[in-house]
């Protein structure tokens, strides 16, 4: 079954994944706050909306991939946003990174509405989403999540059924608090290991040529090796999911020490004018942070 998708947030994640959707055969109606992120849709086939209430008028699948929640709320609630149109019986499904607690917040505004809300942030970054080969945190009704598969499939490998809406967003809290201290510990180890007088490509080639080599540590080698961090995940967003997984985590009476130390890391990188740099960058922190 083909759908008519309006996809809202045309940013680094939502230009690729709205891309694959296209390609698979949907219809897509576009929209972004600034306009000129639309056009490499609207060259490849897409139409665009000027307001998000247009998008969402048009279509009967409305997917989110927005900064966060003030993004949400302003396409949402604001002047032109979707609920200033008719939404019943349309299925929303935010992709955005956002705490749980906000996600059980914007369903139970939504679906008074007559609004099928569902919560689907994904794992990996750029690349995925340009390949198609997202992971997807599904959660929400489940036979909403399985009548959604096939077209959160035009996105990603895999998805995941996570439980009631809200523990999609749970999910996402596990992957990046594990994501953010798993690159700011390979950034710890290759400063250590620069101060010692060891090279960085041979640190390097010994972390990925034994067992703490992955996927993540390799796809960040080369900005490593190089010094330069060209942005797939921004640094800022990375920062904003830190603090959604403290917040989480507290609510929870989850104890997670190295996440807090991770968050003044990160807040001091913010401090350091990286936050639009990918985050791997936090190397700069470290470099700052140590005894010259
Ligand atoms: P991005 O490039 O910064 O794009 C953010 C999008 O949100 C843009 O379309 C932006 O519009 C829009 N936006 C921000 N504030 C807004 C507002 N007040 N009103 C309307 N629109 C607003 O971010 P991204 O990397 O694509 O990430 C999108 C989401 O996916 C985030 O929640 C992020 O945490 C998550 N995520 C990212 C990655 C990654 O590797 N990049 C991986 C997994 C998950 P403008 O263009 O007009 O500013």
């Amino acid at each position: 079954m083909t759908h008519k998708v309006a996809f809202i947030g045309m940013g680094i994640m939502g230009q690729p994944m709205a891309k694959n959707v296209l390609a698979r055969g949907h219809e897509v109606m576009v929209f972004n706050r600034h306009v000129e992120k639309t056009l490499p849709l609207a060259e490849f086939g897409a139409k665009v909306a000027r307001t998000p209430v247009e998008a969402a008028q048009w279509a009967d699948v409305i997917i989110l991939m927005l900064t966060g929640p003030e993004a949400i709320d302003a396409v949402v609630f604001e002047e032109n946003g979707l609920l200033t149109g008719r939404v019943e019986g349309k299925t929303l499904i935010n992709m955005s990174t956002v705490s749980p607690a906000y996600t059980r917040q914007i369903k139970n505004a939504l679906e008074p509405h007559g609004v099928v809300f569902l919560d689907a942030p994904v794992s990996g970054s750029k690349k995925p989403a340009e390949d198609g080969s997202l992971v997807i945190l599904a959660s929400g009704p489940r036979e909403a999540v399985v009548e959604m598969e096939p077209l959160l499939l035009t996105m990603g490998k895999k998805v995941v059924y996570c439980g009631d809406a809200g523990q999609g967003s749970a999910m996402k809290m596990v992957i990046n608090l594990l994501l953010g201290i798993m690159m700011e510990g390979l950034c710890e180890a290759v400063n250590l290991g620069q101060r010692l007088g060891l090279g960085t490509e041979t640190i390097l080639d010994t972390v990925l040529s034994g067992p703490l080599g992955c996927g993540l540590f390799n796809l960040k080698a080369g900005m490593l090796k190089s010094g330069t961090f060209p942005t797939q995940f921004p640094f800022k967003h990375m920062t904003k999911d830190i603090r959604f997984v403290l917040q989480t985590a507290d609510n929870a009476g989850a104890a997670v020490p190295a996440g807090h130390a991770l968050f003044q890391v990160f807040r001091q990188g913010l401090g350091q004018d990286l936050g639009d740099l990918d985050f791997a960058a936090v190397k700069e922190v470290l470099e700052t942070m140590s005894d010259r």
